[in-house]
């Protein structure tokens, strides 16, 4: 079974990306996991626990989109490529679009951002 099959439940599975970070961070970097979010428009950010690579791990993302369909959660198949990789990859919604999105308006453009292929594993 792929890692895109839909589970039984209807939990979507979607790629997850591990980042250092290293920025304001002091110590040791911290882990995470980033996940794109297609309601949002934007990289969800959720602790990194260790799950090995190729392996899956479920989170309750919160949305700030009022339509996302990921609100009960989705599981993360943990992908190899680093985050550094992808994040590029997608165009985020800008600060109007994210508030505009928060109002429920779903404009052309930011539909249009919705519907970018990727992020590509
Ligand atoms: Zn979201």
């Amino acid at each position: 079974m792929s890692h895109h099959t839909p589970q039984p439940n209807g939990t979507p599975t979607l790629p997850g990306f591990i980042e250092e970070r290293t920025e304001g961070v002091a110590g040791p970097p911290a882990m995470l996991l980033r996940v794109w979010c297609r309601w949002c428009v934007r990289w969800h950010t959720h602790g990194y626990t260790g799950t090995k690579v190729g392996d899956t791990t479920d989170r309750a993302p919160h949305c700030y989109a009022p339509d996302s369909e990921y609100e009960t959660g989705y599981d993360i198949w943990v992908s190899g490529t680093p985050f550094a990789e992808v994040r590029k990859t997608m165009r985020s919604a800008t600060a109007a679009q994210a508030r505009a999105i928060r109002e429920g308006r779903i404009t052309e453009a930011v539909q249009n951002l919705r519907d970018q292929p990727g992020p590509f594993e």
